[in-house]
């Protein structure tokens, strides 16, 4: 291969899916820079909380980039302990090469780093992922209780009770030494076979490479995966050098927010008078978006036309 035929590789803000050579198995990996730190900047959350949501912002990011169409994946964690609720979503526009991820979460204030997400999220928690594609596609929506320690085990519980397919992940979050936010996810799925042929394939060696793809999956630490100076395929090719890996084309990942003032607008115009006054200050409604902050201003005469 010649020089400029290589691809460029890819460092962060993006996602690579993969499928290791001769076998049954296909997997993603991204690495979030600039777009998480963007986010969790903006909210003023205590560290082990902007944790939590940096990987599940990886984790939206990483399902989202795997629907067919374009469209939005929410992740939602809801329960009724000190951390009452996580949401984060993926929305991939028509024509658009890019996934935007924005997110939030609701706590009580406390002394709760120690916490696991468990304890965090309390009595009846669960984890909720919904799809929505449109005209493409029915609306899908998978809730599982809400189990594990972290929000890697949590996304494993979830795709061994609403998935078919076997699968390891590994995802993390922290703080660069520049003291920005990055965060990575990992994740690899066994498929099902369909041809006949593809059935007759040994099983017992079909078993033996998802385990050893699962354990150097689990080998990967935290500094490899976060490594702004590797790129995701030189990473790849590192994991699974062994069996050969195969790379499909990416998809960028960039923080941003849906919310508009017309959109608001039209929902406060559907409120009564009463309740308008009542939420008014000066004359002026303020709304502020809990994904991106923004603080929409509306001034109530004009409302009530
Ligand atoms: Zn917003």
């Amino acid at each position: 291969m010649s020089d400029h035929e290589k691809p460029t590789p890819l460092f962060n803000d993006v996602c690579l899916p993969f499928q290791i050579e001769g076998q049954d198995i296909k997997g993603r990996v991204l690495r979030l820079g600039p777009s998480v730190d963007e986010i969790l900047s903006k909210h003023n959350y205590p560290d082990h909380i902007n944790k939590l949501l940096g990987q599940t912002l990886a984790l939206t990011a990483m399902l989202g980039s795997m629907m067919k169409y374009d469209g939005i994946l929410t992740v939602q964690m809801k329960g009724k302990g000190p951390l009452r609720m996580m949401v984060s979503d993926f929305f991939k526009a028509e024509k658009s090469d890019k996934g935007i991820i924005r997110a939030y979460a609701g706590y009580d204030e406390g002394d709760h780093q120690d916490y696991s997400l468990e304890e965090l999220f309390g009595e009846d928690a669960y984890l909720a992922i919904t799809m929505d594609q449109g005209k493409y596609m029915d609306r899908y929506q998978g809730i599982v209780k809400l189990l594990g320690t972290n929000i890697t085990e949590a996304a494993e519980e979830y795709f061994k009770s609403s998935e078919q397919l076997p699968t390891k992940a590994n995802i993390f979050c922290q703080k660069d030494k520049n003291g920005k936010w990055q965060a990575g996810a990992i994740m690899i799925q066994h498929y099902a076979r369909n041809s006949e042929d593809d059935i007759d394939r040994d099983i017992e060696k079909t078993q033996e490479d998802w385990n050893t793809a699962s354990i150097l999956l689990s080998t990967l630490k935290p500094s490899e995966l976060l490594d702004v100076e590797l790129s995701l395929q030189d990473l790849l090719i590192r994991l699974y050098h062994e069996s050969g890996v195969r790379i499909f084309s990416h998809t960028e990942l960039g923080a941003g927010c849906r919310c508009s003032s017309d959109k608001i607008r039209t929902a406060l115009s559907g409120l009564e008078y009463e309740e308008l006054k009542e939420a008014a200050e000066d004359g002026i409604i303020k709304v502020t978006c809990d994904f991106c902050t923004t603080e929409h201003k509306f001034e109530l005469t004009k409302l009530l036309h």
